[in-house]
């Protein structure tokens, strides 16, 4: 993908063409610490140093894939497309990129020779480029994708039954540091543009082969008809791409997912939770993992400064905002940390009043991990405990684990990025 489709990142400002990458860095970093001290409790480090690589500024077409239709409608307007026409024109094209997968504008036949010819000159149609593809013997499929700047992130598709649900990434790296996460332990970070967000949706679907024949109803048994926002990142940290992106996919002329096909796990950004009921409306999985603050500031560090007892009052109003059912709490199970009788009791009581399900993810175990995985009695034994007190307490089956496509393995193509940090910034214009 193209600089072209940098829209929406979080830059640092540019304050002077000449500023070396280093002083623009720590500029970003600072302004990165004055928004969240505000509500900072600890004194602890949360976040690991910040490495944002600033970018070019976009240049070229833009692509038009990520844009909402409000956005696009005014890049169609600034690119000469009369304001009465826009609306219909953007209708038009939406129906062309989501609904039909269609990414060569001579093919959009509605629409005149001449305009297509326009269009054709003054954007792109671009998603990111697949550069690995994996398949588990258990039929799960990792994609390894490259986007502007030479970043890969990780996408994984997990076949089921009754579903198929794509596993989307928010974030190259993550800045949290839980510390049973792969991911965690990772660096470079940047925050994934719309378009590379909902490009992940659109080459699975590619890969699937399930966008519809042209003018074909669209009412076949989805391969692709789930999304959870649970591969690398935390998506709370990249609200308005993930949102934008979001409201792509539920789209009712394009992919159209149902907002309840759609769940966006979050490590408990406090305040952002609120916003993802009004804004977005999907599903919330909230990566809880132990019932005291002593455990859960280990575990996941976000805790030291939005605690449990912060997480669960803004969570109370979540179902009835959004108008989902239920909560999904999700619970990885690492042997003697937080696998206990007492935790189960604990955390049944802890949620009282908020209607939940209790994920319980076995621990995948990654090269260097300081967590072993709880055996399955005791995951059993506290799941039953859970199960009892009236909530549903399914035991995640690991998938893909030989790809290392699981849960909280993903990591492998960012590190290489971190490799060629230097081609990085010679690509983003900083040497
Ligand atoms: N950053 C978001 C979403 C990505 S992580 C979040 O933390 O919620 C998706 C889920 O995988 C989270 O619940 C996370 O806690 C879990 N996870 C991370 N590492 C894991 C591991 N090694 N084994 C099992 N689950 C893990
Ligand atoms: Fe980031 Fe989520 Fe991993 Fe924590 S569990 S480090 S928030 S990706």
């Amino acid at each position: 993908m193209p600089d072209t489709a940098q829209v929406g990142i979080t830059l640092p400002p540019e304050t002077n063409a000449d500023a070396s990458f280093a002083n623009r860095a720590h500029i970003y970093i600072e302004m990165h610490q004055t928004q969240e001290s505000r509500t900072m409790s600890a004194t602890a480090p949360i976040t690991q140093d910040v490495h944002t690589i600033p970018r070019k500024l976009p240049e070229g077409p833009v692509n038009l894939v990520g844009l909402t239709r409000d956005k696009m409608r005014e890049v169609l307007i600034a690119h000469g497309t009369p304001e009465k026409q826009a609306k219909m024109r953007v209708g038009q094209i939406w129906q062309w990129i989501y609904l039909w997968g269609v990414r060569d504008f001579e093919a959009m036949t509605n629409l005149s020779k001449a305009f297509r010819a326009q269009l054709a000159e003054q954007f792109v149609i671009q998603l990111p480029e697949v550069v690995t593809r994996q398949v588990s013997k258990d039929g799960t499929r990792k994609y390894l994708v490259r986007i502007a700047g030479g970043h890969e992130v990780e996408v994984v598709y997990i076949p089921e039954e009754d579903r198929g649900t794509l596993c989307v990434s928010s974030q190259v790296g993550c800045t949290l540091t839980c510390s049973f996460c792969h991911t965690g332990t990772q660096k470079l970070v940047r925050n994934l543009t719309a378009a590379e967000i909902i490009g992940q949706v659109m080459v699975a679907r590619d890969d699937l082969g399930e966008w519809p024949e042209i003018g074909a109803r669209n009412n076949e048994k989805r391969l692709l008809s789930n999304i959870v926002l649970m591969g690398m990142g935390e998506p709370l940290y990249n609200f308005e791409n993930v949102r934008d992106a979001m409201k792509i996919a539920m789209d009712p002329e394009g992919i159209q997912l149902s907002r309840r096909r759609i769940t966006l796990s979050t490590s408990g950004v406090v305040p952002e939770i609120a916003r993802t009921a009004q804004e977005i409306g999907c599903q919330l999985a909230i990566s809880f993992h132990a019932t005291t603050d002593e455990v859960r500031d280990k575990l996941v560090p976000i805790n030291k400064r939005w605690n449990i007892a912060e997480l669960l009052e803004v969570l109370k109003a979540y179902p009835k905002v959004s108008n989902s059912e239920r909560i999904t709490f999700e619970y990885v199970m690492l042997h003697g940390v937080n696998d206990s009788d007492d935790d189960a009791r604990r955390l049944v009581e802890l949620i009282k009043g908020i209607p939940a399900k209790i994920n319980l993810i076995p621990f995948n175990e990654w090269p260097g991990a300081p967590y072993k995985r709880s055996s399955n009695n005791r995951i059993r034994a506290f799941s039953e405990i859970v199960y009892q007190a009236g909530y549903a307490s399914p035991i995640r089956k690991p998938r893909g684990e030989d790809i290392m496509a699981a849960c909280g393995q993903l990591k492998s193509a960012t590190e290489r990025a971190r490799k060629s940090r230097k081609q990085i910034e010679a690509e983003t214009g900083l040497t």
